[in-house]
């Protein structure tokens, strides 16, 4: 309920707002606004599960985007319809309609009741990163920014898979067999 009440608190807070604009004129983020010193604690999330909010921050901080988003909302689907209908989003065929980024305002929404999977969630959180490094609202902009941001995903994850193997190889030694194996070879004790 929380939830309902803060993002109509933010959507009034904002005043007119306007959606898709790609031309030049678009000035996101004010004048005196820099991008935030990447930190765990530049951005807020609401309306998460603990789970989910964890998974948003360890993924972005995985992927060091350009730029961060200013707030990640999760919100119930009937309050997301509403917020695409505020914001005249239209969704290109082939995007998910589970997110959307306003970039004026540097925020992500997603429609909680849409989440499929950990990974549907990163790989589109991608997407709205994505948006915000290239300052564009264009699907294309956007998808190229994000690969780079999946790659550094991949990355990440190859090297840790590398590291769980290196823990098991450590805890599970050469085996007894193998032992003797080499002693029996070397014939020392
Ligand atoms: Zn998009």
């Amino acid at each position: 309920m929380k939830i309902t009440v803060g993002a109509a608190l933010f959507l009034l807070g904002f005043g007119p707002i306007c959606w898709g604009q790609t031309n030049s004129t678009m000035n996101t983020g004010g004048a005196g606004e820099t991008a935030p010193l990447l930190s765990a604690n530049t951005y807020a999330v609401f309306g998460a599960t603990p789970q989910q909010e964890a998974l948003v921050r360890s993924q972005i901080h995985i992927m060091q985007p350009a730029v961060l988003p200013l707030r990640v909302f999760f919100v119930a689907h009937s309050k997301y319809v509403d917020n695409t209908r505020i914001f005249h989003l239209q969704v290109p065929a082939g995007y998910t309609s589970a997110m959307f980024t306003h970039l004026p305002s540097r925020t992500i929404f997603i429609d909680a009741d849409r989440y499929i999977n950990d990974e549907s969630l990163v790989y589109w959180l991608a997407h709205e990163l994505g948006h915000l490094a290239s300052n564009s609202a264009k699907e294309q902009d956007a998808e190229r920014a994000a690969r780079e941001l999946r790659k550094r995903l991949r990355d990440e994850g190859k090297r840790r898979r590398h590291d769980v193997a290196g823990e098991q190889a450590k805890r599970f030694p050469p085996s007894a067999a193998q032992f003797f194996a080499s002693f029996a070879s070397t014939g020392n004790l």
